[in-house]
């Protein structure tokens, strides 16, 4: 973006809001070389960032399919469609924040989770499972251990040590 005072091309952006009403992205930027302030506004649509998808193809950001895709993760829950669009304008107001113009599916993924996590745990765990499937099932599990998935008990901690000795005599063995 052109700064307006000394016409330099690189900028900063300070702030973002997403104004649904009017359609439009309201960036405030700093020059970086002026230092001084500016407000421009975008067409949400050109506003959104491209997404970057797991085989490195790249597609526009989808509205109806990020909503659609909540919708079925929160099918028979207690969740209202206000409150999907409220997790969608949520995230689009991350993704507008951001400070390149692409985004990876993975990074959409984990933030439409972590305002779901909030919300309802089924949903979350439904959209956590498909969004992340098995590319980062560690992660994922650990973040269901941090959860209090259905108040069940974790017991056998003397299993849990027996079969970590085992691994460490594989481990010795192997090596
Ligand atoms: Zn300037």
């Amino acid at each position: 973006m052109r700064c307006p005072f000394c016409a330099h091309q690189e900028d900063r952006v300070v702030d973002s809001r997403a104004s649904r009403e009017a359609d439009s992205i309201r960036r405030r930027r700093e020059c970086l070389n002026c230092e001084r302030r500016f407000t421009t506004y975008e067409r949400v649509e050109e506003a959104f960032p491209q997404i970057i998808k797991s085989d490195k193809s790249r597609e526009d950001y989808d509205r109806a399919k990020l909503r659609r895709g909540l919708r079925i993760a929160c099918i028979k829950r207690p969740i209202s469609i206000e409150q999907i669009d409220a997790v969608v304008d949520a995230v689009e107001c991350q993704m507008v924040a951001l400070p390149g113009r692409e985004v990876s599916s993975d990074w959409i993924g984990s933030a439409v989770t972590s305002e779901l996590r909030d919300l309802d745990p089924v949903a979350y765990i439904r959209f956590a499972s498909v969004y992340r499937a098995f590319s980062d099932i560690h992660a994922f599990l650990e973040e269901l251990r941090g959860m209090d998935v259905g108040s069940s008990h974790a017991g056998g901690a003397g299993d849990q040590d027996a079969r970590a000795a085992d691994d460490n005599n594989l481990d010795n063995k192997s090596s």
